[in-house]
């Protein structure tokens, strides 16, 4: 029934805010609100017919009415059919209960059957006065919040459905091979008005799996507007403009490689033209390099700045912790920095921890250009930070920034880069060297080397996407995967021990330690949490100092200063400190190739990403390396579940990929997603697991779409992303 009520323009009721609180706004969010599962007012059961732990609707006469207090005060009423009698219990109750199921009224009880010696009972059966149509559609039971009761619910969801525009937006060329991945002809409006209402005779198996052809199309509706928002994000970044990026013959670029310690390998060399063919665009590069720890993304992300400062331009490098930054740093100081001098450029770094001064001076080296390359945490990002003309910037472990802070650094490229309105013909023509640079930011000049826009962006991530996520959510994102470790490397072996066994492990410590070499112990938790037990990772360092005398042991913590940090990282990185303990603070990038142990404590506490990532910090020198994956089981009883698969996993497999797929099946997407962990980002009905093949069709679809009917693509990502849809570009 269509229910024109207008929403009166005055301040929201407690139902109409938890709504909004639910994201359901306008017609077409409620109509998209599917039910959770389904009740069954359909039919009348005859009490008799009706088995233990059924939920059935029951009409007959009450008989009986008491209140008792033992063992605690409760309705009673008893119910009879004709077939049988039923006794109905509520604890709580009303005197509008007693006089709806006054003794001789006939009523329609509806609830879940149990048995006992006292006969059948329903515990807080709903009921109404008998008589009435019974309805010819199942009830539907929505997602709902305490403020918002299901009735009211039920109702707006119906005007909401029967208001909301439901034609079609999937162009005809485009149905038939829908029909065919979908198996069926169902439109978006029958299929949701078959979701929230279906007939009595529906294989309710179908509906629970969305198996059935009509969540099925729904979930192909909503991969296509996924797809779509993607692919409209990226043709819109494709009509922005962005520096042009070339290596310069005798530049930075080759010299840099000629310096390298080492021979790229063939996946490095790979990566690295496609990342050198898309500097080499005037359209701004969106590309994800993905490689397992350890892989060299480091060297890869040098070369790709290298080319940034032969065109005469500055890079950005973003690093999610100051540890991970300073590594960068000292990597690429020792890298770039002798070849930057006779230049005349610098390296300059920013962090939260730095000296006013020091900053200063920094701030002062990007805002003139004499930076060519900038390191750093989320300072980088920071409004004080004015580069002279940023061309590229590189985010390693991008999982770990969120979105607003993708987009800050995209909107960092420079004053002088934006104002500069050359033709395109001039656009990248000068990128031969320094002298290249927008020299003069009121002359009109033809030396600006760009009409403004965009950096470039390279975002770097340990944690590899699986394929069907790549093609969903990172739609957008071109993908370069370094699938090769550098040589020499050797597998990492791991060892799933329990914690009874610690005394071993640390005689393994002891031992490794003799041989020169370097451990690390990460533990969970700084301070003992009563709620949890976890180890205290300064407890574990006063007990390996005191079990392994004579050995420099370290502890690293997120609240310890930064300067004690860094100390004690340094003392480490040398070589002097034999074992580091740590919170997980080591948790990305940081490169000792000496050290060879890693033990994790709880490591049942770990997620599978993390636990990876973790491990990557040894295995990087020619030394055999081990992993132990201390846990700790609850109190007498075993690990659960998902812990036992993950820590199986660890031990079963050292590849990244693998590890990936099996966190997929374990965790679902939101692990990957990192920046866009959002909910309302999320796919709501669609699960990549299951639907890929709906995927594949949405993929192609979407492409066609918008090139033949961007109206119809327009009014299918309004429809199905409203607001969210500009979230989902970034
Ligand atoms: P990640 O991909 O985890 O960031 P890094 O860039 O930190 O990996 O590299 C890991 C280690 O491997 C570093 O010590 C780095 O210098 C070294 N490395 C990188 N590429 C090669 C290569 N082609 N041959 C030998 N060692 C390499
Ligand atoms: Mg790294």
């Amino acid at each position: 029934m269509p229910d024109a009520k207008p929403t009166p323009a005055k301040a929201l009721s407690a139902p109409q805010k938890a709504l909004h609180k639910l994201g359901l706004t306008r017609d077409i969010d409620l109509a998209l609100h599917l039910p959770l599962r389904y009740e069954d007012e359909t039919r009348i059961v005859r009490l008799s017919d009706a088995r233990e732990g059924q939920t059935v609707q029951v009409e007959g006469t009450v008989t009986h009415q008491e209140i008792t207090l033992r063992p605690r005060r409760q309705l009673l009423v008893t119910l009879d059919d004709g077939s049988d009698t039923c006794t109905l219990r509520f604890f709580s109750f009303y005197p509008s209960h007693q006089k709806t199921l006054a003794v001789g009224a006939r009523v329609r009880v509806r609830g879940e059957i149990r048995g006992g010696f006292m006969g059948r009972t329903m515990m807080h059966p709903a009921f109404h006065a008998a008589g009435g149509e019974l309805p010819d559609a199942l009830t539907p039971v929505y997602p709902t919040s305490a403020q918002l009761p299901q009735a009211y619910l039920r109702k707006v969801v119906a005007s909401g459905l029967a208001r909301a525009d439901l034609s079609e937006t999937i162009p005809p060329e485009l149905l038939g091979s829908l029909q065919r991945v979908v198996h069926g002809t169902w439109t978006l409006r029958d299929a949701l008005r078959y979701l929230h209402h279906p007939g009595p005779d529906v294989s309710l198996d179908a509906l629970e799996d969305r198996s059935h052809p009509a969540w099925q199309r729904l979930k192909a509706e909503e991969l296509l507007a996924q797809q779509l928002s993607q692919l409209t994000a990226k043709r819109e970044r494709d009509a922005l403009r962005a520096p042009v990026l070339r290596t310069a013959p005798g530049g930075l670029h080759e010299q840099l490689l000629a310096v390298l310690p080492f021979a790229l390998t063939g996946a490095q060399r790979r990566v690295g033209e496609e990342i050198a063919r898309d500097l080499a665009r005037h359209v701004p590069m969106h590309r994800l390099l993905q490689g397992d720890v350890g892989s060299g993304k480091t060297v890869v992300a040098a070369l790709a700045a290298a080319i940034a400062i032969d065109s005469g331009w500055q890079c950005a490098l973003m690093a999610p912790t100051e540890i991970l930054a300073e590594q960068h740093f000292a990597k690429l100081i020792g890298w770039l920095e002798p070849l930057l001098a006779p230049l005349g450029k610098r390296v300059a770094w920013l962090t939260g921890s730095q000296k006013k001064k020091q900053r200063t001076e920094m701030l002062g080296l990007i805002a003139s250009g004499e930076a060519a390359l900038v390191v750093g945490t989320h300072a980088v990002i920071q409004d004080q930070v004015v580069f002279q003309n940023l061309a590229l910037a590189i985010i390693d472990e991008q999982h770990r920034f969120g979105v607003a802070q993708r987009l800050a650094l995209r909107s960092k490229m420079g004053p002088l880069a934006k104002e500069g309105e050359s033709s395109p013909e001039r656009r990248g023509t000068g990128f031969a060297g320094p002298q290249a640079l927008p020299l003069d930011g009121l002359s009109g000049d033809a030396q600006r080397a760009s009409d403004g826009g965009e950096p470039h962006m390279l975002m770097m991530t340990a944690t590899p996407i699986p394929r069907t996520l790549a093609m969903s959510y990172y739609a957008d994102l071109d993908v370069s995967t370094i699938d090769e470790l550098p040589p020499g490397r050797t597998p990492i072996v791991t060892k799933v021990v329990s914690d009874q066994r610690r005394h071993e492990v640390i005689e393994r410590i002891r031992a490794q330690v003799a041989q020169g070499r370097q451990v690390y112990w990460v533990c969970p938790l700084i301070e003992e949490s009563e709620a949890l037990d976890l180890s205290n990772a300064t407890e574990t360092h006063a007990e390996l100092s005191q079990s392994l005398q004579g050995v420099l042991v370290g502890l690293l913590h997120s609240r310890m200063p930064v300067a004690e940090k860094k100390a004690v990282m340094s003392l480490f990185t040398s070589g002097h400190m034999g074992v580091l303990v740590s919170t997980t603070v080591i948790e990305v990038g940081v490169d000792v190739p000496n050290a060879s142990l890693m033990v994790i404590e709880h490591a049942e506490r770990f997620g599978l990403s993390q636990l990876h990532q973790l491990r990557g910090r040894v295995g990087r020198g020619a030394a055999a390396s081990a992993c132990v994956l201390l846990y700790t089981p609850p109190d007498g009883g075993r690990l659960g579940e998902t812990a036992r698969e993950r820590l199986k996993a660890m031990a079963e497999t050292n590849d990244g990929f693998e590890i990936a797929r099996r966190d997929l099946e374990i965790r679902g997407p939101g692990e990957f997603l990192g920046a866009r962990q959002s909910g309302a980002a999320m796919l709501r009905f669609a699960d990549l697991a299951t639907d890929g093949h709906l995927l594949d069709w949405a993929r192609t679809a979407a492409a066609q779409m918008l090139q033949q009917h961007p109206g119809a693509a327009e009014k299918h990502i309004a429809r199905w992303l409203g607001s969210k849809a500009e979230y989902l570009k970034a």
